[in-house]
């Protein structure tokens, strides 16, 4: 049987690490074709040499030219973008009377004005090819609200809200969109967060691992795979009818 994402091209953002990594994998073992954006160029060319035909592209999403310019570039190189996963995104924490302007800047042009700008360069060549699917990484952050990240969790709520206006308005286009919702999952961001709970608590790295996974009712990390799977589903040609959702893998 023929791969279900045969002769797709896919832009993953954030593809260089984490849950990326794992979408761009489970991706490419579907059939599409791959291009991977992000800051770190090093990162993302080494991850790119394990997919078949997968190329990286150096981009920061929070910038319009060059999302402008990186899309322009990936359908020079692979062809029509017809599968976009806004994945590329990052989490700081900080009580809120000490979140900073900055700090709140940040968060929304990471995590939402990112997924805006990408959306919006791929979504010509998906109206004119007749086929179209964005899936935004979102976060249980943006389905309820969490201690010391407001800012966070503001940017998470609005990356859903985005997924389900755009979705309304593209509802009678054969383009899908839809948010995936991942619980604390294990990778690189939440390493970071545990570095973060043993320099302040002085608890150690299991302790602050377990504190947690205990958000979780399975009592785990969601595994980034876990994710991906998710995501690919949604990416298939026969998942037209769902369009709008945003789906939490949060145990
Ligand atoms: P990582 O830190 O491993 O991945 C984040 C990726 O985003 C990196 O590859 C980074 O690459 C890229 N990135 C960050 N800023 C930019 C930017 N300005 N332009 C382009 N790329 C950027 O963490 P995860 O894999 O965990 O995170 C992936 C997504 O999943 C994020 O959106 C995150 O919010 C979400 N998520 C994660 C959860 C978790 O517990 N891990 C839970 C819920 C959601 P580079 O630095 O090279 O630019």
């Amino acid at each position: 049987m023929a791969n279900t994402l045969d002769g797709l091209h896919a832009v993953v953002t954030g593809g260089g690490s984490g849950i990326g990594a794992a979408i761009a994998e489970a991706l490419a073992g579907e059939g599409a074709s791959l291009t991977l954006m992000g800051r770190r160029l090093d990162r993302l060319t080494a991850r790119a040499a394990t997919l078949p035909g997968a190329r990286a592209l150096a981009c920061d999403v929070t910038d319009e030219a060059a999302v402008e310019s990186a899309f322009a570039e990936a359908a020079s190189q692979g062809g029509p973008v017809a599968i976009l996963v806004n994945n590329a995104g990052s989490a700081e924490s900080a009580p809120f009377q000490r979140t900073t302007l900055a700090q709140f800047r940040r968060m929304i042009d990471v995590n939402l004005t990112g997924a805006f700008l990408c959306s919006r360069a791929a979504l010509p060549a998906m109206l004119a090819g007749g086929f179209g699917r964005i899936v935004n990484i979102a976060s249980t952050a943006g389905l309820r609200g969490y201690p010391y990240v407001a800012a966070y969790c503001a940017a998470k709520h609005g990356l859903v809200g985005l997924t389900r206006a755009l979705a309304q308005e593209l509802a009678r286009q054969p383009v899908t969109v839809n948010a995936v919702c991942p619980g604390y999952a294990d990778t690189d961001m939440v390493r970071n967060a545990v570095d973060r709970i043993v320099d302040k608590t002085g608890r150690s790295r299991e302790a602050a691992t377990a504190e947690l996974a205990k958000v979780n009712p399975q009592g785990r990390l969601v595994q980034p795979r876990e994710v991906a799977g998710l995501v690919a589903f949604l990416c298939r040609r026969d998942s037209a009818a769902m369009t709008g959702e945003a789906i939490a893998v949060a145990g």
